[in-house]
């Protein structure tokens, strides 16, 4: 950015900072703002508090990496108490050309001076052993969701139990009423997913549905994924989250929550990382980084993720799938972090969990 462009773009911050003196302005700034890609613009529209303060700076990041060109935001049923407002949010967008996403959500929007501010999600409050609950803001959501509370604790134990790391007694929950809602509060270039952590956020799941035997299971599996997510995050320290590559992330992750999979769900898992191991093995170095992993090889991460962590489990001990994540937030050094458990490089590692997982 020049320097002229740059001082353009400042004073367009300024008159747009001082345009919302209505929620429909706000709506305006707001999608002019995820229109142009403009992430600082998005950001200073937000209201400056609370977990959303992190979810709302990721959700800005993703409109400069994935420009949504044709979103528009609508707000509706504004009620306005004092500095306060709650109001119907319908987002609409092309996620990926030929997907087009509508999407409404119960919103707080804060008045700061005289000028509005968009707060993220509207939520109910729910009582919870460990941890806040949060259900979204939608009818009978809070009554479907309560069921939740007591299994915080119990997941909160399993990852202490399997991998020996501690959740945060105050980790907040948000509970969404189905995928399509969730993603649309992470990002809106996230396909649907059914639970979600990112360091510094609360953790965000759908309240799962089957049988009373069958939701218990899916959210004991979901808040154990996700507790990993948040325990690994805060055990590798800032800036150590980030080198720790994503699909051990999510292989810590399925691997803590093993206790709550069907033996045929996990049976299936197994069976898909095997034959990733023949052929279709994508290389773990292509798998690291999120954000630049094609939606069409996220199975791969899953899958080869999860068969790599237990490969170091049955070959090098229990405990060497986390000393192997710790050594990559350390350093971030993937020859320096195989090492730490026992290889001598991670191209020897990566060779012989492959022969392992083609054998098995
Ligand atoms: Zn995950």
């Amino acid at each position: 950015m020049t320097l002229r462009a740059a001082l353009l773009a400042g004073l367009m911050l300024c008159s747009a900072a001082l345009s919302q003196r209505t929620p429909q302005e706000l709506a305006g700034a707001l999608q002019a703002a995820a229109r142009a890609g403009n992430a600082a613009a998005y950001r200073a529209l937000l209201a400056p508090e609370g977990t959303f303060t992190v979810e709302g700076a990721n959700f800005a990041a993703d409109l400069a990496r994935r420009v949504p060109r044709d979103v528009t935001y609508t707000f509706s049923d504004v009620q306005q108490q004092g500095a306060r407002a709650e109001a119907t949010l319908t987002l609409v967008w092309t996620r990926v050309p030929g997907e087009v996403r509508r999407v409404t959500l119960p919103v707080e929007l804060l008045r700061v001076g005289e000028v509005w501010r968009y707060a993220g999600e509207a939520f109910t409050p729910l009582k919870a052993g460990a941890g806040r609950l949060l259900a979204l803001k939608v009818p009978g959501l809070a009554q479907r969701a309560d069921w939740l509370a007591p299994l915080l604790p119990r997941a909160s134990r399993e990852v202490e139990r399997v991998l020996g790391l501690s959740v945060p007694q105050g980790a907040v929950v948000k509970v969404y009423p189905d995928a399509e809602r969730l993603s649309a509060t992470v990002y809106p270039s996230l396909q649907p997913v059914s639970g979600w952590n990112e360091p510094g956020e609360a953790i965000k799941l759908v309240v799962p549905g089957g049988s009373p035997a069958e939701a218990q299971a899916s959210a004991l599996r979901l808040l154990t994924h996700e507790f990993t997510h948040l325990a690994v995050g805060l055990a590798a320290g800032s800036g150590g989250d980030k080198r720790i590559p994503w699909w051990l992330h999510e292989g810590l992750a399925n691997l803590a929550a093993r206790a709550f999979v069907a033996e045929s769900g996990w049976r299936a898992w197994q069976v898909r990382a095997n034959a990733y191991a023949r052929a279709g093995w994508v290389p773990l170095a292509e798998l690291a980084d999120f954000p630049a992993v094609p939606e069409a090889r996220w199975d791969n991460a899953y899958r080869q993720g999860l068969g790599v962590v237990e490969f170091l489990s049955d070959e090098q001990g229990g405990d060497a799938p986390w000393r192997f994540a710790q050594a990559f937030a350390q350093s971030g050094d993937r020859d320096r972090a195989a090492r730490a458990v026992g290889f001598a490089s991670f191209a020897a590692l990566e060779t012989a969990a492959r022969a392992w997982l083609a054998a098995r």
